[in-house]
């Protein structure tokens, strides 16, 4: 089977590395220099969109924001999962909070600004404090404002009036601020067949904006919580393939934050952690395969590495510790690679994150200092 990925960074990687022991091949395309790409070493193999789509049976993408002229050749070509429509809708935050609202799951209250009047009368239905997101073109915590106070008014405006006129397409979605206790997130896969099949919920650590630390947790109560609106929103997008869904767990209740229409960071844990990793299972899912067994088996974090492009030595004599470099150039803050750790008995996992702390960057792993900090308190 040749599988097409949109997009050419690690999570196509990833894809190649679970796709190989199921003879699944992956070619990434690479939107901005249009070449196909090996997703391993990043070889060129072949060039042009057309040429990409005529080697490929299956095509998916690792990121949502494509250029939706590529999408509707993708389309046409019949062999696109998950759909393009799940694509655009995880691409764009006034899409994709009408379809929260059209599957009737709990998100938090908005209102889409285009006009000063409209930011007027956003802080009448929203209320202050309220986070103000891109609608466009957002990520890790990129393009989005705070209103704290009436003060910033004028200066927020004056840079989302920016924002709004430098693409025809663009406005602002503004939230009203959860107080949340914790961030969350379920990834699941769903089949051709509609069948259904998440992962454990990921407890979700935000350094800056940027996902630090995931920590598989088991919650019955939440994990069910998360389970029907996951349902709910993969079944309304007639979605094939790894989906996820971030979560803000405000008491106990769960609101959706946002939608990934793609494999995520936050199931990076499930290589070491899980029965089938996700991106086996995406993989499966669009290939038309029965899904793999999304079991936990044994307790697993992930932690980011951050505009870092070497680890001391130690870590890997370390039982239970696993490193996944994606073969980037360095850049500061820039996403290059993951550690994932694991616990085979209660309290094991914490320990080793403790350990993992004496051995690791305090400035370069914040989450994992404040782990142990908490922890030995
Ligand atoms: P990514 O794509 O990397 O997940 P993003 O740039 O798409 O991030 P969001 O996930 O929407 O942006 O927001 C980034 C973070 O900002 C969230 O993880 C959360 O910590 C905080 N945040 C977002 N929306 C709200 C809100 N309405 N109330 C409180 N905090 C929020
Ligand atoms: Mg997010």
């Amino acid at each position: 089977m040749q599988v097409l990925v949109l997009g050419a960074g690690q999570l196509a990687r990833m894809m190649s590395l679970a796709g190989a022991p199921l003879n699944i091949e992956i070619a990434a395309y690479d939107v901005g220099s249009e070449n196909i790409v090996h997703p391993l070493t990043q070889a060129v193999i072949g060039h042009g969109l057309n040429n990409a789509i005529a080697q490929a049976d299956v095509i998916t993408a690792e990121f949502e924001h494509i250029p939706h002229d590529i999408l509707a050749v993708c389309e046409q070509s019949g062999k696109f999962f998950p759909t393009t429509e799940a694509i655009k809708t995880g691409g764009d935050r006034r899409i994709e909070k009408a379809l929260l609202d059209s599957a009737g799951v709990r998100n938090a209250n908005y209102f889409v600004i285009n006009t000063r009047e409209d930011f007027d009368n956003a802080i009448e239905h929203v209320g202050i404090p309220m986070v103000l997101k891109s609608a466009l073109g957002g990520y890790d915590g990129k393009g989005q404002w705070r209103l704290k106070d009436r003060h910033q008014i004028d200066a927020i405006w004056a840079e989302m009036a920016q924002c709004i006129a430098a693409t025809d397409t663009q406005a602002i979605v503004a939230e009203e601020f959860v107080p949340f206790k914790r961030e969350v997130s379920l990834v699941g896969a769903r089949g051709t067949d509609g069948s259904v099949a998440v992962y454990p919920l990921a407890e979700n650590v935000h350094t800056n904006g940027v996902l630090t630390l995931s920590t598989a947790i088991a919650d019955t109560e939440l994990q069910a919580q998360a389970k029907e609106m996951f349902t709910a929103v993969a079944d309304k997008l007639d979605y094939v393939g790894v989906l996820a869904l971030e979560f803000f767990d405000v008491d106990g209740t769960l609101l959706v934050n946002e939608i990934a229409p793609r494999v995520h960071n936050s199931g990076h844990w499930t290589q070491q952690g899980a029965e089938t990793c996700q991106f086996e299972n995406h993989l499966r899912a669009v290939c038309g395969l029965p899904l793999g067994s999304t079991k936990l088996i044994r307790e697993t974090s992930m932690i980011n590495i951050l505009g870092e492009d070497s680890l001391p030595c130690e870590l890997l004599a370390m039982d239970g510790v696993y490193i996944h470099w994606y073969g980037k150039e360095k850049r500061t803050g820039r996403k290059m690679g993951h550690i994932n750790v694991c616990g085979d008995y209660s309290g094991e996992l914490q320990r080793k994150l403790c350990a993992l702390a004496d051995v690791l960057d305090k400035e370069a792993f914040p989450a994992v200092h404040q782990f142990a900090a908490n922890f030995t308190k």
